[in-house]
């Protein structure tokens, strides 16, 4: 269905935690709580290739053989959304460099304005996993990854928690190399440009500003 490398997590954990980040009487303290988990879930699926290089470690009995992550991994959330993931992230890498990128939807047009980015110098080598749970219609993930490109990544990777077919078919038209995790591809968009069945503004299920 789609040409862009899309990964649809099915693990049961992930869909348990989905269902109650979807349930619209989860009060912002679970909800928070919860994707955490479903993040940290998602990023352990999302980085099985991230560079890693053989170590050897000493336990109480004798040396062992063991694997070390590289260094070179920068995580950027989207704000504000994708702050709620970060901490889900570093518990898995906490060596990584983090970098911010803030984009404001206009609440009429659903167009991204920036007004904010500070990234790690030098994204060349890096390896990259940009978090913004909602793609919706992929115009904040397509500026983002307009960014990070032009600080010079090129190996990135995009988490979120739902997906809809219009973000992921925008994010291929224009980064068609960057693989994008997902437990779920939903319908579409309604007339607000938000996800149906979706889970609502995650941003305001997540602070309580709704
Ligand atoms: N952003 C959200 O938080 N929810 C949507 O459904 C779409 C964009």
């Amino acid at each position: 269905m789609f040409a862009v490398p899309l990964h649809v997590v099915q693990h049961p954990v992930v869909h348990d935690a989905l269902a109650t980040l979807r349930d619209s009487s989860t009060p912002p303290e679970t909800f928070r709580r919860i994707a955490v988990r479903i993040s940290l879930l998602l990023a352990a699926e999302a980085t099985r290739d991230v560079p890693s290089e053989p170590i050897s470690v000493q336990t109480p009995l004798a040396v062992a053989a063991g694997r070390r992550v590289r260094s070179g991994v920068v995580v950027v959330p989207v704000l504000r959304a994708g702050l709620g993931m970060l901490d889900a992230v570093l518990e898995l890498l906490p060596a990584a460099r983090v970098g911010h990128i803030g984009l404001q939807r206009d609440e009429m047009t659903a167009v991204a304005s920036q007004y904010y980015s500070k990234l790690p110098a030098d994204l060349r080598d890096s390896y990259v996993l940009m978090i913004d749970p909602m793609l919706a219609t992929g115009g904040s993930a397509v500026a983002a990854l307009d960014l990070l490109r032009v600080a010079g990544a090129t190996d990135i990777r995009m988490i979120c928690i739902v997906a809809a077919p219009e973000g992921i078919a925008l994010v291929e038209r224009h980064h068609p190399n960057v693989h994008i995790y997902t437990p779920v591809v939903d319908q579409g968009l309604n007339s607000h440009k938000f996800i149906v069945p979706g889970l609502g503004d995650f941003g305001d299920r997540l602070y309580g500003t709704a």
